[in-house]
């Protein structure tokens, strides 16, 4: 059964797997059409395929979020193409573990460039054709429990979400005249590639398998599948909640150090 069209265009950052394509996925069940992009062009193009089965309607761009004028020249082309969104999911993100003495500037730049910097571009580029459209929206970010519970092994990763995090607080104040929403979303640990191929460059090679084959019978047991926190992004645009944390098994977040 196809859901009739909603009149909805639903832009989903790093859509090609995890929490970004069970979103688009999520949005296209109630019949919104859906734009995603994704560093990775065949894993976006397989998440419109999938959208297409169950939606009004989809389709797939390689965009790197780090990159500002990629990310301009993407919501110019969705906005020829497809029309300016309704709801736009800054969802793209990397991991990254390590103590913060052991975390490399390198390492810092790279997490900083797409979790903080992605988000500003996405931001920045579809809230400009919202507000000059002036028919309202919703911006939905992705941040973290890490934005607020400090671990010994997030450092770098929990900064960028925590910046997130108030970036998401002040736009929500500047564009709630322009009745455009913004919700920040605070998953817990999510059952996705992000916290499978978790590194924790602190551990001996030892002390990693052991903790990354604990994560996964965790996972087996009673994981957190990305379908849950995507079904809390759409009922976030739905209610227009600012921040939405959505919690998991407190013995995984212990687990992961957090
Ligand atoms: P994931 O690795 O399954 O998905 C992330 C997607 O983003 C991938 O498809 C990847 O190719 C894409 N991506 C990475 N860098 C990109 C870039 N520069 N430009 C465009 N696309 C890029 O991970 P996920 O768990 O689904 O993560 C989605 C979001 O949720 C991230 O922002 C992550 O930080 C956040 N989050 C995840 C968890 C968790 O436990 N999995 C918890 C809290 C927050």
């Amino acid at each position: 059964h196809t859901p009739d069209d909603d009149g909805r265009l639903v832009v989903v950052t790093g859509g090609g797997s995890g929490i970004g394509r069970a979103t688009a996925l999520a949005f296209a069940a109630e019949g919104a059409r859906v734009v995603v992009c994704d560093l990775d062009l065949a894993s976006a193009e397989r998440t419109a395929e999938l959208c297409a089965l169950s939606g009004p309607g989809a389709a797939a761009y390689r965009v790197d979020v780090s990159d500002g004028a990629a990310v301009d020249a993407f919501a110019q082309r969705v906005a020829a193409e497809h029309g300016v969104p309704d709801v736009v999911v800054n969802n793209a993100g990397v991991g990254h573990s390590g103590t913060f003495l052991q975390t490399t500037e390198k390492e810092w730049q790279r997490v900083l460039d797409v979790n903080l910097w992605g988000v500003i571009h996405g931001c920045r580029a579809f809230g400009t054709l919202m507000v000059e459209r002036g028919e309202g929206g919703h911006i939905v970010n992705l941040a973290s429990a890490a934005a607020y519970l400090p671990s010994k092994v997030l450092a770098a990763y929990a900064t960028s979400k925590a910046a997130v995090f108030m970036l998401s607080d002040c736009l929500r104040a500047e564009l709630a005249p322009h009745r455009i929403g913004v919700s920040t979303i605070c998953p817990g640990i999510v059952d996705t590639n992000i916290t499978r191929t978790s590194t924790f460059s602190g551990l001996s090679g030892e002390e990693l398998a052991a903790k990354q084959s604990k994560v996964s019978r965790m996972y087996a047991r009673r994981g957190f599948p990305p379908q849950k926190v995507a079904a809390e992004i759409v009922k976030a645009v739905r209610t227009g909640k600012p921040v939405v944390p959505v919690t998991v098994e407190s013995k995984a977040a212990r687990l992961l150090g957090r």
